[in-house]
């Protein structure tokens, strides 16, 4: 793990700051609600602006997403704030529609991975793309598939790849939403050093008491960044209420975080 960053090649290229920082609401709800997010979030450690505007939810008569309009909000918000963005995509039309709106991040979420074919179509729509592509970890604890998507992925030449530990489904109920299995995440790190690894102690905790201690559990593994859900008024957000953060808390866990610097 020592020479890690050695091997960090787009992540270094783009130079941006350690930790990656990731974060905004669980699900674009309104405009006005991703702009203002948003603008509390401007001039912070965060790089990318993330929103889901897709949401596969497990069970139905939930919220599913505002859907395409969304698109539009994320490039206000890039307009406006200056900050890179990032959505959940779970199928070709998604990937299109996401690039056509130059959407800077785009990740494969968790009930996506678990599916080869649905990965393959996403795959070949990306083929080629320079934007940043995450794979999040599949729903339960099964490294091959995470590591097939994976390898899809990486065969469509796309240069920005890494990957999203989000925590894994138990039948027993744990303290922890998605359990962390750690050594799930470690082992997919030491097949693919080179890849960079984002935790997201979000869906990891579904608890945003628990927030600070799974991010410094991260970088004292040497993750490269964090995915942090963040929301002006979590406690009424359409969807994951409990795990989310406001700006000023997020503010509050970067500086509480003990960040190893490169050169330790
Ligand atoms: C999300 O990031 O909001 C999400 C739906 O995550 P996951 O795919 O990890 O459940
Ligand atoms: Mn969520």
């Amino acid at each position: 793990m020592e020479n890690k960053k050695e091997l960090r090649t787009w992540l270094d290229d783009m130079q941006l700051n350690h930790p990656l920082v990731i974060a905004g609401p669980c699900s674009a709800e309104t405009e006005a609600q991703v702009l203002k997010i948003a603008h509390e979030l401007k001039n912070t450690d965060v790089n990318y602006y993330r929103a889901g505007i897709w949401k596969p939810r497990t069970r139905p008569g939930n919220f599913e997403g505002v859907g395409a309009l969304g698109l539009k909000w994320l490039q206000k918000v890039k307009e406006e704030t200056g900050l890179k963005t990032a959505t959940e995509v779970a199928n070709r039309a998604h990937v299109e529609l996401a690039l056509e709106h130059d959407i800077d991040l785009l990740w494969i979420g968790a009930r996506s991975t678990v599916s080869p074919f649905i990965v393959q179509e996403i795959a070949d729509a990306l083929k080629g793309t320079d934007k940043v592509i995450l794979v999040k970890n599949p729903v339960n604890p099964d490294l091959p598939l995470w590591l097939g998507a994976i390898e899809r992925l990486a065969t469509s030449d796309i240069k920005k790849l890494g990957v999203i530990h989000r925590g894994f489904s138990t039948y027993e109920k744990t303290k922890y939403r998605n359990n962390p299995e750690w050594q799930l995440a470690i082992e997919l790190q030491t097949k693919f050093p080179d890849l960079p690894l984002i935790n997201d102690p979000s869906h990891i905790t579904g608890n945003r008491d628990m927030i600070l201690d799974i991010s410094q559990t991260a970088l004292d593994l040497n993750f490269d960044g964090l995915m942090i859900e963040t929301h002006v008024d979590p406690d009424n957000a359409w969807s994951d209420a409990a795990q989310q953060v406001t700006p000023k808390a997020l503010v509050q866990i970067m500086k509480d975080l003990k960040i190893r610097k490169e050169t330790d």
